[in-house]
Formats: structure tokens, sequence, C-alpha cells
């Protein structure tokens, strides 16, 4: 009885808040739902067809600049290269343009937590499309049934203690069970100096040796999950964790790319 009862409360103060502050979509503030039907109709996706196997960049097919991905293009012998980044494929669901902003920064500095399904639906979709498209190893970008487990990219100490939450465990957590994957959380970040004003390079070498694996991950092929690649560093200095840790291979999944 007491189980009961209190669902019946947990569920009042839900209809409670509901009727005092109304859902209300992220991108235009319309009242309903979290994104509503208009602004997921022109949501800024990626074609996968179109966009770069090695780093995610929207329109790298063949002609990236972005990650060295030409070049390796170039040197392809019977469909057998290794990727121009550490991550065997890259896929990003969005390009960083209004919306896929908004989406990213509502969940981990307003803290609408209810968010992460929605970034998790949005990368299931762009992994399910990219499931047609062929990685440099000549295999899928992205096969379900080639993955063992999805982990995720940390937050930094500073970011964790600011929000009190890591916003990538939520949405790892929502795709693993979109996926029916188990989630490793076998990534820990050390501190690293603020990314937001550093350039490419200086990205790279701040984060060098500042993401650490702390579980067994021996032989694992794992899908990585990050919010959003700007240079790619953070992404590549955890997928090198993961290999030189006996990982067999990792495939990044990023909600948005910076572009
Ligand atoms: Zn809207
Ligand atoms: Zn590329």
């Amino acid at each position: 009885m007491r189980r009961r009862a209190s669902r019946g409360l947990l569920s009042s103060s839900a209809d409670f808040a509901e009727l005092m502050w109304p859902t209300r979509c992220v991108c235009c503030n319309m009242p309903g739902e979290l994104l509503c039907d208009a602004c997921r109709d022109s949501l800024p996706w990626i074609e996968q067809r179109w966009a770069c196997p090695a780093c995610g960049a929207p329109h790298g097919w063949l002609t990236c600049t972005g990650c060295g991905a030409d070049a390796v293009h170039a040197s392809v012998v019977g469909g057998m290269e290794a990727s121009a980044w550490e991550c065997r494929a890259v896929v990003c669901a969005l390009e960083f343009a209004g919306p896929a902003a908004l989406m990213a920064t509502t969940l981990k500095d307003a803290h609408e937590l209810r968010l992460a399904s929605v970034l998790a639906a949005a990368m299931a979709t762009a992994l399910d499309e990219a499931s047609s498209w062929p990685a440099l190893d000549g295999e899928a970008r992205f096969d379900r049934a080639a993955v063992d487990a999805i982990c995720f990219v940390p937050a930094t100490p500073a970011a964790y203690n600011r929000r009190g939450f890591d916003h990538m465990e939520l949405v790892a957590h929502a795709l693993a069970n979109l996926l029916d994957l188990p989630l490793a959380d076998v990534l820990i970040r050390c501190a690293s100096k603020d990314q937001r004003n550093l350039g490419k390079q200086s990205r790279a070498e701040n984060l060098r040796g500042t993401v650490r694996v702390i579980d067994d991950v021996s032989d694992a092929r794992l899908l990585l999950v990050d919010d959003v690649i700007t240079t790619g560093a953070s992404v590549r200095e955890a997928t090198r964790s993961l290999l030189s840790r006996g990982a067999r291979s990792a495939t990044a999944c990023c909600l948005a790319r910076v572009w």
C-alpha cells in the first residue's frame, strides 16, 4: 500500500510541475515537447553518405581536409587502410548549428536532463544510417553486432564539480538502452586547462595523458560517445588510451560536428 501511495504522489508532483512549468521546446520555446515536430524536422542532419568516415565531417567523403583522410584514401589498396584518426570510424549526427548547439548546452548547462534521451535518439538515428556506409577499413561504419559495449568521454573534474553530473554518462546510458548494449564506465579524466580558447595543436597537447582507462578493456570493440567534436582532440585522446590498454577498436559517435 505504501508503494502505491508513493507512486501516486510522484505522479501528481510531476503533473503539478508540468502545470506550473510546462515542458517547452529547447529550440523555439513552444510549449509541448522538449523538441517540437517543426524543430525536429529542421535539424541540421549530417548525411552519412557524404560524411568523412574518419572524422565525421559533414562533407568529407574523399576530400576531407579535417583529418587527412583524403591522403589515406589516395593510398588505399584493396580497401584496407588504417583510419587517419585512431578511431576506426567517426559518426556525427548533426552539424553544430543552432538546434544542435542548443540541445547540447541545454542538457549540460541548464540541467534539462530529459534531453539525454533526445540526444541519444539522434545519435542512434545517425548510427543506423551510417551502418549502410563503409569505414576506411571497408567494414560498415557501425555494426551493432560488432560492438561489445558503449563507453563515453567523461567530463573534466572541473566541469563535473560545476554541474554535479556527467551529461555524457546520461546520454551513453540512454544510447546503451536504445541499442541494447552494455555500458562500460571505463574512462576517467584528469585535470587539464580549459580547452575552449586553445587551437588545434594546443588542445591535443593539453589533453595528452589526461584520459585514463580504469578497467579491463582487453580485446573489446567499443562505441565511444561524446557530445561535440571540434578538433577531435578529446575523442582521439580517449581512443588512444583505450587502444593502449588493449581494446581491439573504438568507433566514435558524437551528437554534433563543428565545421
Ligand atoms: Zn521547436
Ligand atoms: Zn575527415
